[in-house]
């Protein structure tokens, strides 16, 4: 049977809780077990599908299609396992299932009630599909003393009983502050946040603490005694210079030998921290910078676009050479200002997106770099404005356009009205916005001799989609013959996956998004690629 760890966090939100699970993760795993990553989140949201990345940052997509935290993104790149629909759960999904169960009668006439009902719910999650795991590492979203996270809390409470509470180890992330004002390190908080945890139920046995700098002994010796906690379990965490040193400051922590220890568990092998330790070294040492345009609606919020942005600092390692994220905000865009924003930069990109909104700008932009032979990626809604740009100024269809934004025009990208999954045809849909989107893994056949075939170095590939629109494959010749090619299609030829440009350095547009596969320990070949031609453009 799996031994479950719950990862909870207090005092504030965004201390971590995500990456420290994940570094754990790679650490457990390094030294030969299998580990998987599971996320409890609080919000009624049945998923994270319809939420604004201004709200809750970005939508991780899953290999089978499910919409979820951006947590599992960093749990897949730390741990290099792909997460599943069965891996992230929200409260709304938990009373969705609860009230479907309901209507079906299926509760035989009892009142349905949080305890047992919605916990009991809560609790299958956890174990499902979990046999073949050594660890489920499972991280409970937003505090502890949210009313929203209770039944979240109660539930890992009875399910540290029901499997025996040695088989359960609780791990509470929380943050001890450094005062300037007076030069001293607090632990109240932590102290009166492990009271609060200890009010429903649940004696944390390890405590992570995040801190600014390092947490002298007669600190830790606090934390330890009124924490009721052993003092090799008070683990600090002090900020990081990069998220990739993470792994390496927790093993020095020795949070991993405690986890151990705790379930009288002894290590399989040595720990390999190699990896880590090179790419660090080439994040310090690296001098030379390229400048990238991320022109995109979401950008003033860092977050939205996280898998990006990791996806090109992964490209960068590959490079050696130090990527600067320029986030230009296609909203505030004026076509008069492209020359000047774009001067200094060295590749372009056009993340996913949704609505008409900043669109003008985009398209401009494109154009630029198409004309001036700059170096672009187009993502998803990026490749669909790539394929609007060429139509309306290469082939002069002016009134070019995508269905998603515009009902009249011509419609280069539309509605898909269907597409192939599994030997299944799936009907496209805009009437109900959740979960209704071509999702998740599907292949792609490309084109011998193209830019995309040589990048991959194979001819089917699998990446992960999310979008409702799509290219109008009727416009594939005409595009063609003026030098846009059709590199990469769905494996029955019916939906357009990859586009690039005959007569360009590097011009690349996918249907995709390659960044949720890319990983700091395997960068993924397409960023590799697009900064190494950003590199040489300079
Ligand atoms: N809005 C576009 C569509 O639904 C693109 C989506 C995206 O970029 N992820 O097709």
């Amino acid at each position: 049977m799996a031994r479950f760890i719950f990862v909870t966090g207090g005092v504030v939100s965004s201390l971590g809780k995500g990456l420290s699970s994940a570094s754990l993760a790679y650490l457990l795993q390094s030294r030969g077990y299998k580990v998987r990553l599971r996320k409890l989140d609080p919000y009624l949201n049945v998923d994270p599908g319809t939420m604004s990345p201004f709200q809750h940052g970005e939508v991780f997509v899953t290999d089978d299609g499910a919409e979820t935290d951006l947590d599992l993104g960093h749990y897949e790149r730390f741990s290099g396992v792909s997460a599943k629909k069965s891996d992230n759960i929200t409260t709304g999904k938990i009373y969705n299932d609860v009230l479907k169960k309901e209507r079906k009668g299926k509760y035989l006439g009892k009142t349905v009630q949080v305890i047992p009902h919605i916990t009991d719910r809560i609790k299958e999650f956890i174990k499902n599909d979990s046999s073949k795991e050594d660890f489920v590492i499972c991280e409970i979203g937003g505090i502890v003393g949210d009313i929203e996270s209770l039944p979240f809390v109660e539930a890992i409470r009875q399910f540290a009983n029901d499997i025996e509470k040695k088989n359960a180890l609780f791990i509470h992330l929380t943050l001890v502050p450094y005062l300037k004002a007076s030069d001293e390190i607090k632990t109240k908080p932590t102290q009166h946040s492990v009271k609060e945890l200890r009010s429903i139920g649940i004696q944390p046995d390890i405590i992570i603490c995040r801190s600014e700098r390092s947490i002298p002994l007669e600190h830790r010796k606090k934390i330890s005694l009124f924490c009721n906690v052993d003092i090799k379990n008070v683990i600090e965490t002090v900020d990081v210079k990069t998220i990739y040193e993470a792994p390496i400051s927790f093993f020095k922590e020795k949070l991993d030998v405690q986890v151990l220890n705790y379930f009288k568990m002894k290590s399989k092998k040595p720990v390999n921290l190699n990896p880590w330790k090179k790419i660090t070294k080439i994040i310090f040492k690296t001098k030379k910078e390229v400048n990238i345009a991320i022109i995109g609606k979401y950008v003033e919020l860092k977050d939205a676009y996280k898998s990006l942005d990791e996806a090109l600092a992964h490209g960068g390692i590959e490079n050696k050479i130090k990527v600067n994220l320029i986030r230009i905000d296609s909203d505030k865009l004026r076509v008069s200002e492209i020359k000047s924003k774009l001067r200094n930069i060295s590749g372009i990109l056009i993340p996913g997106g949704f609505g008409k909104r900043g669109t003008d700008g985009k398209i401009e932009a494109i154009r630029y770099a198409r004309i001036n032979k700059i170096p672009f990626l187009g993502i998803c809604y990026g490749m669909q404005m790539a394929i609007i740009e060429f139509a309306r100024n290469k082939l002069n269809i002016k009134k070019a356009t995508s269905s998603e934004f515009d009902k009249n025009g011509v419609h280069v990208i539309g509605l898909i009205n269907e597409w192939k999954k599994d030997g299944k045809t799936i009907k496209g849909t805009d009437k109900d916005l959740g979960g209704t989107m071509r999702l998740g893994s599907y292949d792609a056949k490309l084109k011998d001799n193209s830019l995309i075939r040589k990048i991959y170095g194979k001819n089917l590939i699998k990446e992960r989609h999310r979008h409702r629109y799509e290219v109008n494959i009727n416009y594939k010749e005409k595009f063609e013959k003026n030098g846009m090619s059709f590199s990469g299609l769905s494996p029955d030829g019916s939906l357009p996956e990859i586009i690039e440009l005959k007569n360009h350095p590097w011009f690349v547009g996918v249907q995709f998004h390659p960044e949720f596969k890319s990983r700091p320990l395997a960068p993924h070949p397409l960023f590799s690629s697009f900064i190494r031609a950003s590199k040489n453009h300079k």
